[in-house]
């Protein structure tokens, strides 16, 4: 059984997705995502793609992700669009109470546990958003900032600042007071 759902679902039953085919899921937008996060302005759909299957109770998880946020420069303090597109892969291993769980050591996917009844597709893809964006917001690698002096936004603007001293220096004010 493969599903293609237009609506977004936070969660998946395990038993919902078929042992044969697995699932297939599109996302044409996950509102809500990162609703709770002030400092990110969600500029598009975030649109994403997941593939479940089952292995006995392992639920392997390959999915992508696509978003454009909008994040204030850190330097500048201009605001600046953060395009993201990431592709991952999972997979999910059962915690059930009292059940010691055996770590799964694979080298291209990251293992992770769910409570054995329900995959939190929601969590998933909010945290493979958060993980393509940077500490450092930056609107450009070499984003030259603000002066502290005079306020230039030093990406558009020259610094005023020389200029000012000199003025000043030369201003009537000044030579009266000298
Ligand atoms: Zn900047
Ligand atoms: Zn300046």
């Amino acid at each position: 059984m493969i599903r293609d759902l237009k609506g977004f679902k936070d969660t998946v039953r395990v038993e919902d997705i078929s042992e044969e085919e697995g699932m297939h899921l599109v996302f044409e937008d996950m509102p809500g995502l990162l609703s709770d996060i002030d400092e990110y302005r969600v500029r598009s759909p975030i649109v994403g793609e997941v593939f479940l299957c089952r292995v006995n109770r392992d639920v392997h998880l390959r999915g992508e992700v696509r978003a454009s946020i909008r994040l204030i420069c850190h330097r500048c303090l201009e605001s600046y669009i953060q395009k993201i597109h990431t592709t991952f892969s999972y997979i999910l291993v059962p915690s059930l109470p009292g059940i010691r769980k055996i770590a799964l050591d694979t080298e291209d996917m990251e293992t992770s546990t769910y409570d054995g009844v329900e995959i939190q597709l929601g969590k998933i893809f909010r945290e493979q958003i958060l993980l393509q964006i940077p500490m450092r917001h930056l609107c450009k690698e070499d984003c030259k900032g603000i002066c502290p002096g005079c306020g230039a936004n030093l990406n558009r603007e020259e610094c005023r600042c020389q200029k000012e001293s000199l003025d000043s220096q030369f201003s009537p004010l000044k030579r009266l007071l000298a």
